[in-house]
């Protein structure tokens, strides 16, 4: 058997080693394996592994590597069949999400998280203060801070990747969000229980007041810490406010303890965010932070399209992406208005590709235009097989044009210009033909 003469990845690069999951993301970025050790011995790039995952199919996450998507699902009161959800995770990694996150919240949740870390080869992440209530069944003020930290053990244990762990947020935040009148306060689900749990109890928040035993823990497996942001602002009001500032400026002396321990980190971020803040939060992030990767949820550039915030969120993830975030947390058009059917999570998974690869296109990743060229060369020549081969998401596309052929010739145009197709046209009088348009 194997033996690791390293704790975490980070601890591996530190010591000039090369492990397998280097050798693996290496290929797959098209950069050297010492590029990614170089970026994990300081902190920039991540491979969110943990020792038990066994079917992990490792991915490196960075800003200069390709921007890579994640998707939340897991079981709830409303969907409680596990075999039901393990057919969305794998659908999700076939249109490919290289993470899901497991947020279930019904039920007995180590029985699906045990059988995501045992079939998922995508990265699985958590967030242990959800489950911490449906673990114990008991209310939320009757836990206390061991229960939230044995919480965080059980998830290591059972092999997820990466945890999102609300430490950023203190008794300071409840006055500030108490003084700053946001419109929408804590829009954090586990933000939220955090404040909810600190003013009940008068304590400290435990993620934050043990945070080196949790830090023990994720050395101990290699899981990656997420910092969570409770205070994203949830609408354009809030964003780029002293209470968000405020709780980056804590994440980023947080993520200083982890390196100290070589725990591999990300930042969570914004929110809700009008566009023209979204570059200048990056700038911030990767200052106070350190070049730790960015892993945004979003943002959304507006407030006002419900039904279409996969849209809004595509928007702000590319801009966002562009800019520097490498980690992009999927939104559905279902966000602020129901649980995702499966149709919504592949609308998700494809708005969230699509704002990826044009940041990855637009940051200069090696090779992210490949596929655009060889697009923009099968559409010259019309060649609709080809451009199948080449689109994010074949079957809409090849849905859509067979629904209304063009009438006359099914071969060549379609039916949006017809006789008039300017690709036609133009190849028949570059090769000296005759333009046949009536
Ligand atoms: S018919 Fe118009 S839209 Fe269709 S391929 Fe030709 S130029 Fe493009």
């Amino acid at each position: 058997m194997e033996t690791r003469n390293y704790t975490t990845q980070m601890d591996a690069a530190r010591k000039g080693i090369i492990t397998e999951e280097m050798k693996i993301v290496a290929k797959k970025e098209n950069v050297s394996e010492e590029f990614i050790r170089a970026g994990l011995a300081d902190g920039t790039i991540i491979i969110p592994a943990n020792k038990n995952h066994k079917s992990l199919d490792p991915n490196a996450i960075g800003s200069k590597l390709k921007t890579k998507i994640n998707v939340n699902l897991g079981v709830s009161r409303d969907c409680k069949d596990y075999d039901l959800e393990m057919e969305k995770v794998m659908k999700a990694v076939n249109m490919g999400a290289e993470a899901i996150m497991d947020l279930s919240s019904h039920g007995d949740t180590e029985i699906f998280r045990k059988k995501l870390c045992s079939e998922c080869p995508a990265m699985v992440g958590t967030v242990p203060v959800y489950d911490a209530v449906i673990h114990y069944k008991r209310d939320l003020k009757e836990l206390t801070a061991k229960d939230f930290i044995d919480v965080v053990r059980l998830h290591a244990q059972n092999g997820v990747d990466f945890v999102t762990v609300h430490c950023g947020i203190t008794k300071k935040t409840v006055e500030q969000i108490k003084a700053n009148n946001r419109i929408m306060n804590i829009v954090s689900r586990g933000g939220s229980l955090i404040f909810a749990w600190m003013s009940m109890t008068g304590n400290e928040n435990p993620f934050y007041e043990y945070y080196d035993e949790i830090l023990d823990i994720c050395r101990e497996y290699d899981v990656t810490v997420s910092l969570g942001d409770a205070c994203r602002p949830g609408c354009l009001a809030d964003a780029s406010d002293l209470v968000q500032i405020d709780e980056l400026t804590r994440l980023g002396e947080l993520t200083k303890r982890a390196w100290e321990k070589d725990v591999q980190v990300m930042i969570e971020g914004p929110g809700h965010m009008p566009m023209d803040q979204i570059a200048a939060n990056m700038k911030i992030q990767q200052t106070i932070c350190k070049g730790a990767p960015f892993y945004v949820l979003g943002p959304l550039v507006t407030d006002i399209a419900p039904g279409y915030d996969h849209i809004t969120a595509a928007i702000g993830g590319a801009i966002a992406a562009a800019s520097g975030a490498a980690f992009l947390c999927y939104v559905t058009p279902a966000e602020h208005l129901a649980l995702p059917n499966l149709e919504d999570v592949a609308q998700g998974i494809v708005a969230s590709k699509i704002a990826a690869h044009a940041a990855d296109i637009a940051k200069g990743v090696p090779g992210a235009r490949d596929q655009d060229d060889r697009m923009a060369r099968a559409r010259r020549k019309l060649d609709w097989d080809a451009q199948w081969l080449e689109a994010l998401d074949p079957e809409t596309a090849k849905a859509i044009r067979n629904s209304r052929l063009p009438e006359d010739d099914h071969s060549e145009a379609c039916s949006m210009c017809g006789k008039f197709c300017a690709v036609r046209s133009i190849n028949k009088a570059l090769a000296g033909e005759t333009i046949d348009i009536l």
